[in-house]
């Protein structure tokens, strides 16, 4: 039996790439994705869909490529899934559906359902289609506190089934970290403002540069609303609390990708200043940390470091990104750790710490232990911190009776619904930081339950 191998996606040449913003995979063209789809095998258990945190039904929308229809592919993925174009793109499927798929050890690799959903996705995005917004509105209000994955999934569901939505977002421009963290290489914001557009076809409303605990409070809306959903994401930066860290040169990479891509600080006539630094050292090994090292290259950086206090096996990053940066030239400094930053008023360098690992902690991964005397100096001038993120406390401070950790992540039962009637969460601001699939699938799960508590009080 001839096995067929996994087709690869057409990708910008490295050298390419690295020195421009511009999406770096380009997708399957006809050909490759029509090889792709019929190596599924349409198998009866479906595995793949179990390992899709939304449940896509993934070998029916592969027919349907296999029989080149991808208009109809993206209508059986939009089912469950409000933002294919998106998960096609940034969604770990290697740890998910692909990693059930029964192709995955001895038959050329698992199918690439990301890559297929991108395709379908994608057509459907450039078809005329005006999406329908539903003929019966229902008497429901809600407010949607941010526009992240979590907030436009919610709004989308609602809005699906006749409900008044709408979305209060702190920016100027909706679309959460999808605008203002992942960069264009990877995800074009293009892509994005389709996406809310469609949300505008089906009537939800949106209200920008509104900050919810500011401008308005949670407490009025629900004067307002009948239901209050909050997505407002996890996006306040953490430090190191090392020595040398208020120093000239050093930023959170939230704060570097945020002037970089919402503010667009990479083209030529932005007026958002960025450092455009020579060596720049990233700290951490999660995707935001690929991101920023991959932005600060793309600056024009000559040399640009990761240092990371794990073993490559332990990076949270997705292994397509940790390879892009490789093939780049981005360095990775693995099992080593900053102990200071170095530098009179700007940033000059950067004293670290060699690590080894010792036994695995609560996360379940091997704890690095530094080495004693093993400290040495990196030459940079720029560091940037992308060590994780919590939500930030503005909302939880202005919300009296909501229920947080001590992280300050929102407390939600089974149904996403808070510590206060009516008022429901979901996203990074209860779990932390996580995935674009995971608040999706959260702002879907809230945005189900006030559709049945509001049939159930009718
Ligand atoms: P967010 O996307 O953070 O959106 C929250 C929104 O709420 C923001 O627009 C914010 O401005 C707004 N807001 C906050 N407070 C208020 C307020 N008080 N009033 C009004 N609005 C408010 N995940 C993946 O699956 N794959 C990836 O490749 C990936 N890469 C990433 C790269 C970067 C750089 C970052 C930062 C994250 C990445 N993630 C990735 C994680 C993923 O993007 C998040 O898990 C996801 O966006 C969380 O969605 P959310 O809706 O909960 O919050
Ligand atoms: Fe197709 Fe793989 Fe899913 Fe089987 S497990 S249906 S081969 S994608």
């Amino acid at each position: 039996m001839v096995i067929v191998e996994r087709q690869r996606t057409i990708e910008q040449d490295p050298e390419v790439r690295a020195k421009n913003f511009e999406e770096v995979s380009k997708g399957f063209d006809e050909k490759t994705m029509l090889i792709e789809a019929a190596r599924c095998l349409n198998c009866k258990t479906a595995p793949c869909k179990k390992g899709c945190p939304v449940g896509v039904n993934i070998p029916e929308f592969i027919m349907e490529l296999q029989k080149n229809n991808p208009l109809k592919a993206n209508e059986i993925i939009k089912k469950t899934n409000s933002l294919p174009a998106v998960c096609g793109r940034v969604c770990p499927q290697e740890v998910q559906c692909e990693k059930y798929c029964v192709r995955k050890a001895k038959l050329g690799g698992s199918v690439a359902i990301g890559a297929l959903e991108r395709y379908a996705a994608d057509a459907g995005l450039k078809s005329q289609e005006k999406v329908q917004p539903p003929k019966e509105r229902k008497n429901i209000k809600v407010a949607v506190v941010g526009s992240g994955p979590s907030g436009l999934s919610c709004a989308g569901e609602l809005a699906m089934n006749g409900a008044q939505v709408t979305v209060f977002e702190a920016f100027h421009q909706a679309g959460g970290v999808l605008v203002y963290g992942i960069p264009e290489f990877r995800l074009p914001k293009d892509i994005v403002q389709k996406e809310i557009d469609k949300l505008k076809e089906l009537g939800v409303e949106f209200k920008l540069n509104t900050v919810i605990g500011k401008t308005f409070y949670v407490e009025e809306l629900l004067k307002e609303y009948d239901f209050v959903f909050i997505g407002s994401g996890a996006g306040l930066p953490m430090f190191m609390k090392i020595k040398g860290e208020s120093l000239n040169g050093v930023c959170s990479a939230n704060e570097f990708l945020t002037r970089a891509n919402l503010m667009k600080a990479y083209l030529p006539d932005s007026v958002t200043p960025i450092q455009r630094a020579k060596i720049s050292v990233v700290v951490g090994g999660g995707n935001v940390a690929m991101d920023a090292a991959r932005t600060a290259l793309r600056l024009g950086a000559e040399k640009v470091y990761v240092v990371y206090r794990r073993s490559r096996q332990e990076m949270p990053a997705r292994e397509d990104e940790i390879i892009h940066a490789e093939e780049e030239g981005i360095e990775f400094m693995l099992l080593t750790n900053p102990v200071e930053i170095l530098g009179k008023d700007k940033v000059e360098g950067i004293r670290c710490i060699k690590m080894q690992l010792g036994e695995p902690d609560q996360s379940g991964r091997r704890r690095p232990i530094p080495i004693e005397g093993s400290e040495f100096d990196l030459k940079c001038d720029q560091v940037i911190m992308s060590i994780g993120t919590s939500p930030n406390p503005l909302i939880k401070n202005s919300t009296k009776g909501l229920e947080t950790t001590k992280w300050g992540t929102i407390v939600v039962d089974e149904n996403n619904e808070t510590s206060i009637e009516n008022v429901y969460a979901g996203g990074d601001s209860v779990t932390g930081a996580a995935t674009v699939i995971m608040a999706m699938g959260a702002g879907r799960n809230a945005a189900k339950a006030m559709l049945k508590k509001a049939e159930e009080n009718k």
